[in-house]
């Protein structure tokens, strides 16, 4: 191929930006196709763990990313009933140990900066792709209003529900977890002065657990209270709900929690989804790139983090083989995928660890999650997630 590639990217969330990043900083033409009128986050918080925000370095936007985040010293694992530690995760010393900081961030923030670090990339909004054709050398997508556009690659990164999935790999649907949560966010300087609002807190209860952390340079402490629960399904992140419920449903837990929660103006809740994990994420000249691949529980805070790492890991790919696109999605998906297979995987299993019911078998994980802080060697973390935060993907691929 003597041109640049044309590379067409579906969604223009956290992965499909973070992807045009990288795609246009190798020189590709890129093409942001998204359905919305404008480009927006909800009102949430992320964690990016410290492997994502090597996966910022690598994108070139930690020290933006940073500039807008917050860094906490501890996250406090307590009891959700007597308050009581039961481990203190030194995240002041993730730099050191992991070779980048633990941040938090507004979900607005983040796709703030990566949206104004795009330069050549072309955004399409009001754009909804319904369908993807394609062969061997080239892939088309057809939107709602009947227009189509063609592409070298075409990169589904339209989230969980993703109508190029389910064109390339059928209809395999998102699985409910039995998980629900509610989100919050509470002004830091309102909250009392008792309640820690500088470090992570994660509050561990019976079938459910809680974490609230600060975004926005410590100006807002972002709340998420997830419980085992049948009584929602329906999986949306605008469904706003009262602060009754949340109070109803954690009406035993510490009393931090519940005068903490109607620091909260607004709540919403949803249910939480998964799927599956896919062995192959390209057919053709189209490829998968972040929730569409491997949308996964929250549990081990790290969802944006893989799109961020796919990200640059595609950029890589094509920028080695521009002539060789076929060959270029091969390697993508033979890097990332046995990664996002573990996370996915990964965050089931904490599910489970994390919303025990039995005060026993509480006990019996509070005291391993102590031990490993204090004695776990090299990973001393309470859950054993070094191999997730070691990893650099600014490695990758040269
Ligand atoms: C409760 C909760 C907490 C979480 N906390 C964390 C955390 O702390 N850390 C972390 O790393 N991750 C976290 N995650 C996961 C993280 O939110 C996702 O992994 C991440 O948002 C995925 O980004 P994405 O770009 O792949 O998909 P999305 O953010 O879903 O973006 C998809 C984009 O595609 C667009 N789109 C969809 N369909 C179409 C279409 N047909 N045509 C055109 N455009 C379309 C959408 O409008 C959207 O803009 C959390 C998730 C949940 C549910």
């Amino acid at each position: 191929m003597t041109r640049a590639p044309r590379i067409v990217i579906i969604g223009g969330g956290i992965g499909g930006l973070a992807a045009a990043l990288a795609l246009e900083r190798r020189g590709t033409e890129t093409i942001v196709c998204e359905q919305s009128p404008t480009l927006s986050e909800i009102g949430a918080g992320l964690n990016l763990t410290p492997n994502a925000v090597k996966a910022c370095r690598a994108l070139g936007v930690e020290r933006e990313v940073d500039a807008v985040s917050s860094k906490s010293d501890f996250l406090n694992i307590r009891d959700w009933k007597s308050g009581r530690y039961i481990s203190r995760t030194r995240r002041g010393e993730f730099q050191k140990k992991f070779g980048a900081p633990n941040l938090t961030v507004h979900r607005a923030d983040l796709l703030e900066v990566l949206a104004g670090a795009l330069k050549t990339t072309q955004i399409r909004f009001g754009a909804r792709c319904v369908g993807v054709e394609g062969g061997e050398r080239l892939a088309v997508a057809r939107f709602a209003d009947g227009g189509a556009i063609e592409a070298d690659v075409l990169v589904g990164a339209d989230g969980i529900h993703s109508v190029v999935r389910n064109a390339l790999f059928g209809t395999d649907a998102p699985r409910f977890t039995g998980c629900i949560c509610w989100r919050g966010m509470a002004p830091a300087d309102a909250v009392p002065h008792d309640i820690n609002t500088i470090d992570g807190a994660m509050w561990m209860g019976p079938h459910g657990h809680v974490v609230h952390y600060p975004v926005r340079r410590g100006e807002l402490l972002n709340i998420v209270a997830h419980i085992d629960s049948n009584a929602w399904t329906e999986e949306s992140w605008t469904r706003e709900c009262d602060v009754s419920e949340v109070m109803t449903t954690y009406a035993g837990w510490h009393s931090a929690l519940t005068r903490l929660y109607p620091y909260s103006e607004r709540w919403y809740k949803w249910a939480l989804y998964d799927r599956d994990p896919l062995e192959r994420w390209s057919s053709g000249r189209s490829t998968l790139l972040g929730d569409s691949a491997h949308a996964m529980l929250p549990y081990l805070g790290t969802g944006a983090g893989m799109a961020l790492e796919d990200a640059y890991v595609l950029a890589a790919a094509i920028g080695r083989q521009p002539d060789n696109l076929a060959t270029a999605l091969s390697i993508y998906e033979s890097v990332r995928v046995p990664r996002a297979k573990a996370a996915v995987l990964g965050a089931r299993a904490r599910a489970k660890e994390n919303h025990l019911a039995s005060p026993w078998a509480r006990l019996k994980r509070d005291v391993t999650f102590a031990l490993r802080e204090r004695f776990g060697g090299e990973d001393n973390t309470a859950f054993q997630v070094g191999w997730l935060y070691e990893y650099d993907v600014g490695q990758e691929l040269g």
